[in-house]
């Protein structure tokens, strides 16, 4: 049975809702009700065994959004996984633990949002972290999430990193310095051989404890606002509505689609979209599902192997490097890494025959200028939606995804490609600007890292103050990586696991 009100109600257990539901036991006496909308993750090998972590997407365990085709894309419909199971998208994602650059943090801060700043923060991404090389000035250990650098790796990550090197790259032992440029083995969340994801490592441990109660497929559905203020939540278990109430606060930590889409369902967004699907405005917040980022991934540039290849390992992955598409960035705006098999686009697929013995180098563009949306088309829990992540829209993304690709041709041309590569697939040479600028429409991809989409800051468009509070309402917070008023320069979920422990800690103080 479950009781009719909770000191505290959390809107999903993903990467951010593990850590703010643990934090919240182990530093009060409050009463915790986390829903989740997804079921469990114990047991199931393709969560738990890196190099199948591939296997999840368009799984029971991902809700398999689409973002909507535009021109700029070949006006194809490309794929944006989502986590729908304990642990978020933390359990089904590519296992990557990277913080970005001390710049984006620090971008932050300087958009008025206090505390934010990488000095300020530094101290939570330590604290989530158990790091194999030990504790130093920027590294965490005796933390919830082991993190571990790629072992053995493939001849495709091990040829990445000397090629990167022979091409003036410095070689980073560790990733997650604070401001990354060169080439080295990744940090993987990985404990044992297997995935040490956010539900693992934070939850798991309190799944006993007398003041926490998780429910699973448990879908949150609408907010219950006194006027301003929000008392509790209803939500759907087994095709039946139900209502609890949250005496403290409710905090929404259900990701950068579904939070500005549960915030929409209950009158808090701008008038003129909830006017336009028929609901009734409770807080008009022209910010909520704006600001949409993601980094545009490139599938990829595909290389015919001399040898047969050894079966994948680690996340498929291993390593990675940070470069700057123009050598005067003070920041580095590409990531590249390897993938051990051929990832391709279906557009370019259709186009070259792919052999099985294959590879790819794959450039990424982690600082898009690109900004998008999501709209919902119709005022239903799982009505449609409309997310437009704008890609290849901004000429200096295409530009610097262009330099992306030449980077990677580059790399592959370095000697430690010589006996892996028997002949190149896609491209099959190299490409007059044009031809790039084609290729890259038919090919890229998201890297699966939406956020933004309910930015803090203190501007029209912010939807929550620094201190995750929602604008205009109150008991409401947001913690996910939809509060991010712009995209970490590396993957998002070490970030948004970091946004756990601040909202905790704040909450904690209370
Ligand atoms: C396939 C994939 C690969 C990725 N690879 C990497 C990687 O290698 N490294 C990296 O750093 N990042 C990666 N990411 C991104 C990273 O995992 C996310 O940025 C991060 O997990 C986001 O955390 P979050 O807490 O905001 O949301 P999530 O972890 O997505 O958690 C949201 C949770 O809320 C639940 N939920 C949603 N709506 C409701 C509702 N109405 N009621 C109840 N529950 C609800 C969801 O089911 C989910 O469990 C990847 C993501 C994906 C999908």
């Amino acid at each position: 049975m479950l009781a009719g009100s909770f000191d505290y109600v959390i809107v999903g257990a993903g990467s951010a809702g593990c850590v703010v539901a643990r934090r919240l036991l182990d530093g009060t006496d409050a009463t915790v009700l986390l829903l989740e909308a997804g079921g469990s993750d114990e047991g199931v090998n393709s969560l738990s065994n890196p190099p199948q972590w591939v296997e999840n997407l368009g799984s029971r365990y991902d809700w398999a959004y689409r973002y909507e085709p535009s021109p700029h894309v070949a006006h194809r419909s490309i794929p944006l996984p989502l986590g729908k199971v304990l642990g978020g998208s933390g359990s089904i994602n590519g296992l990557v633990w990277a913080r970005g650059h001390r710049a984006d943090y620090d971008a932050w801060a300087e958009a008025g949002n206090a505390g934010w700043d990488f000095h300020s923060v530094l101290p939570l991404f330590k604290k989530s972290e158990d790091w194999e090389g030990g504790a130093s000035a920027f590294r965490g250990t005796g933390g919830p999430i082991r993190v571990e650098r790629a072992r053995d790796l493939h001849p495709v990550a091990a040829a990445l990193v000397d090629a990167g090197r022979s091409y003036g790259m410095p070689y980073l032992d560790d990733v997650n310095v604070p401001e990354p440029g060169g080439v080295g083995p990744m940090n993987l969340n990985v404990k044992g051989g297997t995935r040490c994801s956010p539900s693992r490592a934070y939850l798991r441990p309190v799944m006993g404890h007398q003041n926490l109660t998780v429910l699973t497929e448990a879908q949150v559905v609408k907010l219950t606002l006194s006027g301003t203020r929000c008392t509790g939540l209803d939500f759907l278990r087994d095709g039946q509505r139900h209502s609890v109430g949250a005496s403290r606060e409710v905090i929404l930590c259900a990701g950068a689609i579904h939070t500005p889409r549960l915030l929409l369902l209950s009158g808090i967004g701008p008038q003129e979209d909830l006017e336009q699907i028929g609901i009734e405005t409770v807080v008009d917040l022209p910010g909520v599902g704006r600001n949409l980022q993601d980094h545009i991934l490139l599938a990829g540039l595909c290389f015919e192997a001399k040898r047969p290849l050894p079966p994948p390992n680690n996340n498929l992955a291993g390593s990675a490097g940070f470069w700057s598409s123009r050598p005067e960035l003070a920041v580095p705006d590409l990531m590249f890494l390897p993938v051990q098999i051929p990832y391709i686009s279906d557009a370019i697929g259709a186009q070259y025959p792919i052999p099985q013995n294959a590879f790819t180098i794959v450039p990424a563009l982690v600082r898009p200028r690109s900004r998008g949306y999501l709209r919902m088309k119709a005022a239903e829990p799982n009505g449609p939606l409309e997310i437009q992540p704008n890609f290849l829209a901004e000429p200096a993304d295409v530009d610097a995804l262009v330099a992306g690709v030449e980077l990677g041709l580059d790399i592959a041309s370095q000697p430690a490609f010589r006996d892996l590569i028997k002949r190149r697939v896609v491209p099959p040479e190299r490409m007059s600007r044009e031809d790039s600028v084609a290729f890259l429409r038919r090919s890229c991809s998201s890297y699966f890292h939406p956020v933004g989409t309910c930015a803090m800051g203190s501007g029209r468009e912010a939807v929550v103050d620094a201190e995750l509070r929602v604008r205009g309402a109150l008991g409401l917070r947001v913690a996910d990586a939809s509060v991010m008023p712009t995209i970490p320069s590396a993957n998002t979920q070490a970030p948004a696991v970091m946004i756990g422990e601040f909202a905790s800690r704040l909450l904690v103080a209370g």
